[in-house]
């Protein structure tokens, strides 16, 4: 920074308040930046499940009020002295994902990376690596836990861990407003099918749960692998429907549907799927990936259950059949190398992410939530949420 930005900094974030209670848009000021952040302005921000976790209050470790949001879109505005890629610079456009400790021999390959063991904590206790947090309150009284995954990008002007940053410098606000969820949701779906399982055309894919990731996993296998069998399963017609002009070979409905396995073995002749994945989390769904697999499939677990689920499985049988079941988190990619494949895939038509998300105003954020517990935006024509952060509280 030739004049680094002088603090406390004023800005607007979407924070919680306490555990349970709804996103409140609230002025923050930001107190200081470390070496190795940066200042992000925050145009678009994808709204992702483990956000919710953190409205409930499901997350251990996390202090309220805290700033969520880890699916950010916008323009750098500072740059700490210690930031290691020297070509970025202000005005720079970025989207944002997971950070990790850069320190392990994992991140020594690629950083952030998904196998770095302070994964959990580094990203999902919203403070940095040594508990600190850069935000307070209006009056200065109060800390406000931030950093989730590196960014909180629930924020006007978000504090950055490098890691965090994926350059994609020529893209426009509108691109940003479609983009924004491939810091996490789009990643972590596309990303189980083309670096975790890589199923050949040839192959039997099954996906489970028809929201942003379980449509970027589709689209990876149908449109970008070119894989002939693909199932989706969801409990939405609608969804259903859109998931068939996706390139969805098979559509079952869970709710009409009593025997999802024996409707996958039917459409199978009694093989079973190469491949599974599971967005849901539910413990009903994930035993059913795991018992519709055939000889040699790999199934991955990617929706995070809600804790102490515990899941049935005839171990003979999975011994037998040299059956695989694999959790995988962000897709368990290096954003930084990744998102641009999604960009050009996008480009050419083979990730069609503008058809499943939504633009929301920051302030309608719980009528966003509302409409896509109820299934409104899903049925309709959006699957995934992106707020639009521009607007302010003041
Ligand atoms: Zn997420
Ligand atoms: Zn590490």
């Amino acid at each position: 920074m030739k004049t680094g930005p002088s603090f406390p900094i004023p800005t607007t974030a979407l924070l919680v308040p306490s555990p349970g209670s709804p996103f409140t848009l609230s002025p923050v000021l930001i107190q200081n930046l470390r070496p190795n952040e940066l200042l992000v302005e925050i145009k678009y921000s994808g709204l992702c499940h483990t956000d919710f976790l953190l409205r409930l209050g499901a997350l251990p470790n996390v202090t309220y009020p805290s700033i969520p949001g880890h699916e950010g879109a916008g323009t750098i505005l500072a740059i700490g002295p210690a930031v290691q890629n020297r070509s970025l610079a202000t005005g720079d456009n970025v989207l944002l994902s997971f950070t990790s400790c850069n320190q392990c021999h994992h991140c020594g390959e690629k950083a952030p990376s998904t196998k770095c063991k302070l994964m959990p904590p580094l990203n999902l206790s919203c403070a940095r690596h040594d508990g600190t947090t850069a935000y307070k309150t209006e009056d200065g009284a109060t800390s406000v836990s931030g950093h989730f995954f590196g960014q909180s990008s629930f924020a006007q002007i978000a504090v950055v861990n490098e890691l965090s940053v994926v350059p994609i410098k020529d893209m426009t606000e509108d691109e940003m407003a479609v983009w924004a969820p491939m810091g996490c949701g789009y990643q972590t779906g596309a990303g189980t099918v083309m670096e975790v399982l890589k199923p050949k055309r040839g192959d039997v894919v099954v996906i489970f749960g028809m929201g942003g990731v379980g449509f970027a996993a589709l689209m990876a296998a149908a449109l970008m692998l070119e894989v002939g069998t693909v199932i989706a399963v969801d409990l939405v017609e609608e969804k259903l429907r859109m998931a068939k002009e996706m390139g969805a070979r098979w559509v079952i409905n869970g709710r009409e549907t009593p025997d999802v396995v024996g409707e996958i073995m039917k459409i199978t002749g009694g093989k079973g799927v190469d491949f599974a994945v599971d967005t849901t989390g539910v413990g009903k769904v994930v035993q059913d990936m795991v018992q519709c697999l055939g000889q040699g499939g790999t199934a991955a677990s990617v929706g995070a259950p809600p804790p102490g689920v515990k899941v049935e499985v005839d171990a003979g049988v999975f011994f037998a059949m040299s059956k695989r079941w694999v959790g995988v988190v962000e897709g368990e990619v290096w954003p930084v190398e990744f998102i641009p494949r999604l960009i050009q895939a996008y480009k050419e038509g083979k990730f069609p992410v503008d058809k499943i998300s939504k633009v929301y105003p920051v302030g309608d954020i719980e009528k966003a939530i509302a409409d896509t517990e109820s299934g409104k935006v899903r049925a309709v024509e959006a699957d995934d949420v992106v707020l639009d952060t521009k607007l302010t509280c003041r």
